[in-house]
């Protein structure tokens, strides 16, 4: 008698089996990384037989995310706006709602002139490079606290060719001593620090300090604001994502700090998610 060996599991097997464990698109979005191929690759190859190396690569990845460890984090990359990114432990995960912020950004800097613009916190460098990418004529600098988060952005940036970036290391507003903008976006820390979501699901794998800022989630918004007016040209923008319930208080530092034509965007969701306000003075970019 032969014992023929069993045969290799074809994809839509592999992928019927972790879905009873993990949401079944996670499991795609993880076998088309252990397979090296795209999603769409994997669903005109459902039929074909998984080498052994892959399919062993694959149920680590599955054992992982049933863990709770993030998608992104697993397959090292997230798409934001038309950039594909790489994203590690060190930099928050770009989400969706940030770009409605690269929306606001976009509709306020004109195209085809000079602009300064920054990002403070860029983490992966979302937003920096989305707007760099739109607006090749605009100076970006985009900062961060974190020098490994700075790399992965610097990495983002040379890997999709966009030069129009500038990396500085530092707390929000002291690598930009001296400098006016005619718009800063950023996405700041605002989770309340005693927030009970920060110990739930794929927060608890992000970097803290891009996630909690304070008992009310406020402080780095304040201290972004409350830096704003010496760094922003007359007529420059300041504006922030922040969480759903944080509009109203968003809109009164601004107003305390002298910012005009204070306004909030609502995310798909329906949620105020993105809050900006102008320098008076003459329009640099309105
Ligand atoms: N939007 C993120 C969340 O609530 C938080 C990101 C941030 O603090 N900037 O999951």
């Amino acid at each position: 008698m032969t014992i023929s060996p069993a045969p290799c599991p074809d994809a839509s097997q592999l992928l019927r089996r972790a879905g009873a464990r993990i949401d079944p698109a996670d499991a795609a979005l993880l076998l088309a990384h252990a397979l090296r191929r795209s999603q769409a690759w994997l669903y005109a190859h459902a039929t074909d037989p998984v080498e052994a190396a892959a399919a062993a690569e694959f149920e680590v990845l599955v054992a992982r995310r049933a863990a709770g460890e993030p998608v992104a984090y697993l397959t090292g990359h997230r798409g934001f706006w038309t950039l594909d990114l790489a994203v590690t432990p060190d930099t928050l995960i770009p989400r969706p709602e940030t770009e409605l912020l690269v929306e606001q950004a976009l509709l306020r800097i004109p195209p085809g002139r000079p602009a300064r613009v920054a990002d403070l916190g860029t983490g992966s460098g979302a937003i920096a490079l989305a707007v760099a990418s739109e607006r090749p004529r605009a100076r970006v600098v985009a900062t961060d606290i974190s020098r490994q988060a700075l790399a992965a952005a610097a990495a983002n940036a040379d890997n999709h060719g966009i030069g129009n970036v500038e990396f500085r290391h530092g707390d929000w507003w002291s690598p930009l001593a001296g400098e006016r903008f005619d718009l800063v976006a950023s996405n700041p820390p605002y989770i309340a620090a005693a927030d009970p979501h920060l110990l739930q699901g794929d927060l608890r794998f992000e970097p803290p300090g891009a996630l909690a800022s304070g008992r009310d989630g406020l402080d780095a918004i304040g201290a972004i604001v409350g830096g704003a007016p010496a760094h922003l040209a007359p007529g420059g923008w300041l504006l922030f994502e922040h969480g759903h319930a944080q509009g109203e208080a968003v809109r009164a530092l601004l107003l305390r700090a002298g910012f005009v034509a204070t306004a909030t965007e609502r995310d798909l969701e329906g949620r105020e998610r993105v809050t900006g306000g102008r320098l008076p003075g003459p329009a640099g970019v309105d």
